[in-house]
Formats: C-alpha cells, structure tokens, sequence
C-alpha cells in the first residue's frame, strides 16, 4: 500500500520528503553509523541540528533578533499553565478572546493560576464567528491578551492581527504557524505545538519577545521558566531531539517550497477550492461565517447525519482518510496543512462531487 491523503487534524501528515530522508537517514546518519537519536544533545553534531533548525524557522518567519526562539516539549497545552506562570504577576489579571475549544481551554488553564477575564466569548454562536472587535472588553494593566488565531476544532481563523492596545499578544498558533507569513513584531509570544505544521507531537515551538522573559516571579521552578530555556538553548535538559532534528527537515522542505508567501498561495488556494466544493454543491455545509474561515481545517456536514458512516467508509476507500470531524462540531473536518499536496484537495473535492451525486 502507498501513501493515502491523510486529512487528520493532529497529529497531521507529513511532507512525504521528509519521511524519506528520515528513512534514509535512520539508521546511518551523516555517515557516522548511528541515528540522530541515538546521540548526545551536547554533541557538536546535534548541537548543529538544533542551531540550524533555529536559523531555518527564524528565517522564514522574519523572526527579530529582540525575541527568543525556544523548542520546549509537553505540547502546546503545556503552555497553556506556562504562559500565566511566566508572564503574569501573581494576582494580575489576564485577557483570553475565547473563539473555539482551544481558547476555552488555555483559560482553562490559567484560571488554576491567575485572574482571567475573558474578553469575548463566541460559544452563543457556537464558535461559527469571532465576536466583534467592537464588543471585546479588555482590561487595564491585563498581563498579556491570549488568543488563538486558528480554532482547529472549529475551523474558524483570524485573518489579521486584532489590535489589543499595549498589552503583549499571545497566540497558539498550534494550527496555523508557518502556513503563511506573519509580522512577528505585533506580537509577545508566539507558540504552537508541533504536530500540525511542524512534525512530531509533544515538541513545541515558542517564540518570545525577550523582554518579556524577566516577569518570571521566583516562585515558578527553573525549569519551568522561558527565561532559563532561553538561556540555556532550550537545554535545560534533554529537549526531544527526534523531533527537533525532523522539525528541522519540515523548515528546510518549506524553504525549498519558496517559503511562506509562497506556502500561503498555494494554502489560500487549496482552501477555496475545497469552499467552493462546499458552498457550490447545494449538499455539504460549513458553519463558519466567510470571514473567518479556516484555511487549515474545514468542517463540513453531509444533509443527512445517517449519511457520514457511508461518507467515511467509501472516502476511506478511496485512499482519503481521517475526515471525521471532532465530536463537538459533528459532520467531516479536513485539515489541510502545508503538508497536504493540492493533488489530495482536489482528489477530496472529485469525491465529494461524486458521493453528492449518488447520494443527493
Ligand atoms: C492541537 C492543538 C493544541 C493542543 O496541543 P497538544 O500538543 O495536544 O497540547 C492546542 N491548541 C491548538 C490550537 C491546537 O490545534
């Protein structure tokens, strides 16, 4: 059996070149009869990977040299508890813009250690909308104003940067980093984890304007601390150097893609072929208001919930596979990220033509 189109929302697909040079380097890696697991993180050879790597995303994101760039590990929600500890006074309040489930949750998190007031909250209109600018309500001396800039389970996306005033931003960009470019300035913290856009999960990307790593107050343990991994190289301890090492094939393919501007064209167009496919069948249907749709992940419903065992089975047969939406939404969801070829859109857009068509 080949390689299918794999349409799962995470841990997500991955460019099948890098897969390839994994493969071939697994077990003999730079010719030195070992695999790049199998050495020290202090090595001169991984510490080269790691350097690269940093150079690699640095490059395509335009990153400044005033922000940090870290690779830590216990995934994005990790830093959803981090994010309060390192960045806010004890007491001190916090903004969170709640647009979908992950939002929810990264204020979830940070009530256990800080007084959230959430700014907006789209859960009347089931996260198919983000709230308007007009009616969020920020609040003074907020430590920071968190956001998720692309709701994976809802598939609702900010297409530009809200303008929060003076408080630093904070985007989980978990399912939307690299996708396209972004002005990194208009931001304090950038995270996301990895096993969307990035390779493999538990490894995550975090880019910190560096003032912002003196907050810390003293209580929070070192190695808990941005300001200590900033430091040390994200070496405090072991980081997980698999996959770093594979985060770094994933930078080097999307430099050779022509980086960003031209991973977001090709993005944007995948996207509205797969709307296209949605709104123009009479058949499926997709929530999310037009603004704010998604070009990583897009639900959809058949018009007849009876139908989506059927829709699953034969898309699976046709070598399409992972299309079940997340619970919470119903229906189908296809995540389409850098990593998901135009040729697996349109073959999913062909399918779904076809299946209205038997079964409409
Ligand atoms: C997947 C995802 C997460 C959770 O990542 P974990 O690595 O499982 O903690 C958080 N935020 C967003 C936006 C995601 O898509």
């Amino acid at each position: 059996m080949g390689r299918i189109f794999n349409f799962s929302a995470g841990p997500a697909t991955l460019p099948l070149e890098v897969l390839e040079q994994a493969r071939d380097e697994m077990t003999d890696w730079q010719g030195r009869g070992v695999s790049v697991m199998e050495i020290s993180h202090r090595s001169k050879a991984f510490i080269n990977v790691a350097a690269q790597a940093e150079a690699d995303v640095r490059e395509l994101l335009a990153v400044p040299d005033d922000y940090a760039v870290l690779f830590l590990q216990g995934g994005a929600t990790q830093q959803f508890a981090l994010l309060p500890m390192n960045l806010a006074a004890p007491g001190q309040v916090v903004d969170y813009v709640v647009t979908g489930q992950w939002s929810k949750k990264a204020a979830a998190e940070a009530r256990a250690v800080s007084k959230v007031n959430v700014v907006a909250d789209g859960a009347a209109g089931n996260f198919t909308d983000v709230p308007a600018r007009a009616s969020w309500r920020l609040s003074d001396g907020a430590a920071y104003v968190h956001y998720c800039p692309n709701e994976t389970i809802g598939g609702l996306e900010f297409h530009e940067v809200p303008d929060v005033g003076m408080a630093p931003l904070v985007a989980d960009m978990s399912s939307t980093i690299l996708s396209r470019p972004v002005d990194v300035r208009k931001f304090g913290v950038i995270y996301a984890g990895a096993q969307k856009n990035i390779g493999p999960a538990g490894l995550v990307l975090m880019i910190v304007r560096r003032d912002l790593l003196d907050r810390v107050p003293e209580t929070v343990p070192p190695i808990l601390r941005y300001a200590s991994q900033a430091k040390e190289g994200s070496m405090l301890n072991t980081p997980p150097t698999y996959s770093w090492y594979i985060a770094g094939l994933v930078f080097q393919w999307l430099k050779r893609q022509g980086g960003l501007a031209c991973m977001a064209e090709v993005n944007r167009r995948k996207a509205a072929k797969l709307y296209q496919a949605i709104d123009g069948s009479g058949y499926y249907r997709n929530p999310v208001a037009k603004a704010h749709r998604s070009w990583m992940n897009v639900p959809f419903t058949l018009p007849d919930a009876e139908l989506d065992a059927v829709f699953l089975s034969e898309a699976a047969a046709a070598g399409l596979a992972e299309l079940k939406g997340h619970r919470s939404v119903g229906g189908m969801r296809a995540s389409i990220y850098n990593a998901m070829p135009e040729a697996g859109v349109d073959a999913l857009v062909a399918f779904m033509a076809d299946f209205a068509r038997r079964h409409g």
